[in-house]
């Protein structure tokens, strides 16, 4: 891999159930509903990983941390990205940039993102302004409108080192 930058997506979803806690980008969302996961279901953080993954071309999460696995029953889903992110350093490659989507019907969260770019950044050691977030309805249409589910896109840029 010589090539000096490298860009990757991700997407990913969870299914929403009552009762259940719910996780975006590495912060506790104060919701009647949740991710229903084998981890803690943060799809956020895991779009972000299989963009960063598929940057430096290392697969996907599934294929590091397979939802089989009982090891990673419940994990923190921090826990994933900083194991990516070693990943990634490991290659040879820094983070450039990252810019990630939420999408859900409820609640609001465009108070909590300072904290979740704050929390993303920490996790990744890196600054909070290398990491965008931004929070879409989807105008009550499909999946994410009828509130039965939670989604979230990402993209990333790498700088070789
Ligand atoms: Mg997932």
């Amino acid at each position: 891999m010589s090539t000096p930058f490298r860009i990757g997506n991700g997407y990913d979803v969870h299914r929403l159930a009552d009762g259940l806690e719910l996780w975006l980008c590495g912060v506790r969302v104060a919701h009647s509903k949740g991710a229903v996961a084998h981890s803690d279901g943060d799809v956020a953080i895991h779009a972000l990983c299989d963009a960063l993954l598929g940057a430096a071309n290392l697969r996907d999460i599934g294929y590091h941390f397979p939802d089989v696995n009982a090891e990673y029953k419940g994990i923190d889903s921090k826990i994933l990205l900083k194991r990516t992110m070693s990943m990634v350093r490991e290659k040879g490659y820094e983070l450039g940039n990252a810019d990630i989507v939420l999408c859900l019907q409820r609640p609001k969260v465009k108070d909590l993102i300072p904290d979740m770019q704050q929390c993303l950044a920490n996790v990744m050691q890196t600054s909070p302004d290398s990491i965008s977030i931004k929070a879409t309805t989807t105008e009550t249409l499909g999946f994410v409108g009828r509130e039965e589910g939670v989604a979230a896109y990402a993209v990333s840029l790498l700088v070789k080192m």
